[in-house]
């Protein structure tokens, strides 16, 4: 399983990059983590079609992680006539939010959702099944509640990934990143947490509670991005993990 990030960045843009996308590849399946309004357009940097995405899980419903849908959209449809399932996977209320942020971006579009053949899945906490091999949960955080903010984790193909998606410190990023064989953490903050987010002070505390084989730091803003030597992997835009 290969991971690349199409999108490490943090709500404003910092230090110029992208919003938050993380693919995970193998040789059978294309798999986006959060799918920031910018996906497209780092999607063809890397020259992967947009039609060979099968599955987007989506961890809250903001902008830097869920805008990028109504893109993929109308590419799949208007560049590569889609005719074969696209798996959308989201806290409760998924359906829902991507049709309204379908007609907000591209009003009169929506219908291409259903000529594409989008089908929506809302996770829970207890693992399902939404492609063969893969199974999906998710876990609620602490982040801004009207995103509906969760953080997930992916079995796919054997191998456990987890990402915390946008939180402060909660409990549940406890088991977010138990057993798995690569967690990502969000560190938006150099020194405090802050309203709905974790500072790196915060990590040094609690980074031994996180039971992952490779923990990388993500959504990390300008004071983050210029440390230099932190003693945690960061990830930075472009990077490529096996895993
Ligand atoms: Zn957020």
């Amino acid at each position: 399983m290969k991971l690349k990030v199409l999108g490490c960045g943090d709500a404003f843009g910092s230090e110029g990059r992208f919003n938050t996308c993380f693919l995970l590849q193998d040789d059978q399946y294309n798999v986006l983590v959060d799918c920031g309004a910018s996906t497209l357009i780092k999607l063809k940097q890397h020259k992967i079609s947009p039609e060979s995405i099968d599955l987007i899980v989506i961890t809250h419903f903001h902008g830097d992680h869920y805008g990028g849908i109504p893109f993929i959209v109308i590419s799949n449809k208007l560049e590569y006539q889609r005719s074969r399932p696209l798996i959308v996977v989201g806290p409760e209320g998924i359906k829902e939010k991507v049709y309204q942020l379908q007609e907000a971006l591209y009003p009169g579009t929506s219908h291409l959702l259903e000529e594409i053949g989008v089908e929506f899945y809302e996770y829970n906490d207890t693992f399902s099944e939404v492609l063969a091999g893969i199974e999906v949960r998710g876990l609620k955080v602490t982040h801004a509640p009207p995103s509906n903010p969760h953080g997930v984790q992916l079995k796919i193909r054997g191998k456990l990934f987890g990402f915390s998606g946008d939180t402060e410190w909660d409990d549940n990023l406890i088991e977010l990143a138990e057993s798995t064989d690569l967690f990502i953490l969000e560190c938006n903050n150099l020194t405090k947490d802050s309203p709905g987010h974790i500072g790196f002070e915060t990590v040094l505390l609690k980074k031994s509670l996180l039971k992952t084989k490779r923990l990388f730091l993500t959504h990390m803003g300008s004071e983050m991005i210029a440390q230099s030597d932190l003693a945690v992997e960061r990830l930075q835009e472009n990077l490529e993990v096996d895993f």
